[in-house]
């Protein structure tokens, strides 16, 4: 099936870009179900390249390559596989002191869609959309094998959002070889980290900060009182109380996630008693430390996504400012704030404005550093989108 595509989507997949939107395909025949292979034309009826049709989301066709000859097909997607699979290799391959990171980042390696995170002898596949859906049954046993040539026996994959609707309960199903377990302990630069696989956010969680969990290690030297704001499964507290601070504050509305990250604690011997895991809304308690006199040396702020889409842009802006305000008020002079987004729709300059001098209130801090994601989260020039989080570290 060809499908022919306006100038400028034409231009994006010369480009690389791995998406062409509805827009950018001429009459596309109708019928066309998710998952079918299309070939891409351009105007002049020229080659593009071949994709994955798409039939619910606004991105009507993930690009999987711009090579005339090849054939789309399952190998095809077992070799993109491989080659990400061989590119973790030399990173992580044989290191126990990491061993949760991600394997394939979609279209970050160039397989859109296709997500695969390790967490020790346990991979978790996630398929962003549904146009992958109808060839996990041919891919597991290619990606089965693959995985199992690297320690990997247990694959499991996380339920779509109709599958979670219409069974609530466990977002991991098992996909190949040893039922995967609800929980596991992975490492994570030396430390410990109880990932819960069955109820978890993201696969279980969130692999994109773990060189800026490291960094906060550091940055907590010598740091008598940290605050972490959104702590989920608290992997930067974690990092803080082992880089040597005095005594780290968690706050996450959710108090599941606490009884993990007290877990994590007693997995590297620490005490989580001698730390605080208050189970509470960020806005409320950054209120009532102000109310109470409190400061911290070291704050760490991690939230949600506030923008999920470009029209909820102006409003996710105002949340991080007022965050970042209510923050700075609890920061002591010569403290440290480290300040998250993962919103791909917020750019790294949008997200700065809220951390200036005015959005701040104050006028004492300088920008140390500015990071992103780490290289297990491959990302393409071309595509933007995939760059969403920035890591602004401030002193
Ligand atoms: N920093 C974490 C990831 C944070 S995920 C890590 O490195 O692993 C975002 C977390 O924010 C979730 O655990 C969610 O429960 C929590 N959350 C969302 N809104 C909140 C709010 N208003 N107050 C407190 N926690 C909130």
């Amino acid at each position: 099936m060809s499908i022919q595509l306006t100038k400028s989507a034409a231009a994006a997949v010369r480009r690389g870009h791995p998406w062409v939107y509805r827009e950018g395909a001429i009459r596309p025949p109708s019928g066309l179900t998710s998952g079918a292979v299309v070939e891409l034309v351009d105007e002049t009826k020229a080659p593009l390249g071949r994709a994955l049709w798409d039939a619910s989301s606004p991105i009507a066709a993930r690009v999987f390559t711009t090579s005339p000859h090849a054939r789309l097909d399952e190998a095809f997607i077992a070799s993109r596989v491989e080659a990400a699979l061989a590119l973790r290799d030399a990173w992580f391959q044989g290191d126990p002191e990491t061993t949760a990171y991600r394997l394939m980042n979609g279209e970050g390696d160039r397989a859109p869609g296709l997500v695969i995170d390790r967490y020790g002898s346990v991979a978790v596949v996630r398929l962003d959309g549904d146009f992958l859906r109808p060839w996990i049954d041919r891919l597991k046993k290619p990606l089965a094998a693959a995985l199992a040539r690297r320690g990997v026996d247990s694959i499991g994959i996380r339920a779509s959002a109709e599958e979670a609707a219409a069974s609530p309960g466990k977002k991991l199903r098992p996909l190949f070889g040893r039922e995967p377990p609800d929980r596991v302990i992975a490492r994570e630069s030396g430390l410990a980290m109880e990932v819960d696989l069955a109820e978890g956010q993201k696969t279980g969680a969130f692999l994109d900060q773990r060189e800026n969990r490291a960094r906060v290690r550091e940055l907590a030297r010598g740091r008598a009182r940290v605050l972490n704001l959104f702590s989920y499964a608290g992997g930067f507290s974690i990092a803080a109380a082992a880089g040597g601070a005095g005594r780290v504050t968690s706050v996450d509305v959710a108090a599941a996630a606490h009884a993990t990250a007290q877990r994590t604690f007693r997995a590297n011997d620490v005490d989580p008693a001698r730390h605080a895991f208050v189970a509470a809304d960020v806005f409320a308690f950054l209120e009532q430390a102000k109310s109470r006199g409190d400061r911290f040396d070291l704050i760490i702020s991690d939230p949600p996504s506030f923008a999920p889409s470009e029209r909820a842009k102006s409003r996710a802006l105002a949340a991080y400012r007022r965050l970042h305000a209510a923050a700075a008020l609890v920061l002591e002079g010569g403290g440290v704030l480290c300040a998250a987004s993962c919103s791909s729709h917020i750019s790294a300059e949008d997200f700065l404005s809220t951390l200036d001098d005015a959005a701040l209130g104050r006028s004492d801090l300088r920008l140390l550093a500015m990071h992103g994601q780490p290289k297990d989260h491959p990302t393409l020039p071309v595509w933007f989108e995939g760059r969403y989080l920035k890591f602004a570290v401030l002193g």
